[in-house]
């Protein structure tokens, strides 16, 4: 233990270092800074970063919480080659937020994984309100919700396999 090697001399004066800034002087503007030495997590943290899955998957999630995989309407912007239709319903244009959480196949994976883990507050229903990636994934991982690192985990590893399913039908 690191104590054992702690002796208190009662002779001296405390003295109290601000390990944060180089001089040892407290300053606000370091303390500022201290707050990113772990003290404070980004919300994208909590999506991504702290979620269990392999490092491949969780850039895959950064990708996709940005907007910056190439679906169907990515790729149009681009004039580049593209399916068009959503190839897993093959009824509605291909965006993100199509294909993670608003496509009728997706939802339909997703109410299977609700109700097999009993996630009975998982509710799709609301789903096609949310506006973009960003926003359904935060509301998946945010405070509210009880097993806030599971859910993120969960979130990241179905969205992963749709995924995987709509490039094995593409390609
Ligand atoms: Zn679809």
């Amino acid at each position: 233990m690191l104590v054992h090697d702690l002796h208190l001399d009662t002779q001296a004066d405390d003295d109290i270092i601000w390990k944060h800034a180089n001089n040892g002087i407290y300053s606000a503007a370091t303390a500022y800074k201290a707050q990113f030495l772990g003290l404070t997590l980004s919300p994208m943290d909590f999506m991504i970063w702290k979620a269990w899955a392999p490092p491949k998957i969780k850039f895959f999630a950064w990708l996709a919480i940005q907007d910056r995989i190439w679906t169907a309407d990515r790729l149009e912007r681009r004039g580049w080659e593209n399916c068009g239709l959503c190839p897993l319903c093959r009824t509605e244009g291909e965006t993100s937020a199509h294909l993670f959480f608003k496509c009728r196949y997706t939802i339909r994976l997703w109410n299977s994984v609700i109700l097999e883990f009993g996630l009975a507050h998982m509710d799709t229903s609301s789903w096609h309100l949310d506006g973009s990636v960003l926003e359904w994934w935060d509301k998946r991982t945010s405070l509210q919700n009880p097993d806030r690192r599971a859910l993120a985990s969960l979130t990241m590893l179905v969205s992963w396999t749709i995924w995987n399913e709509r490039n094995a039908r593409v390609f």
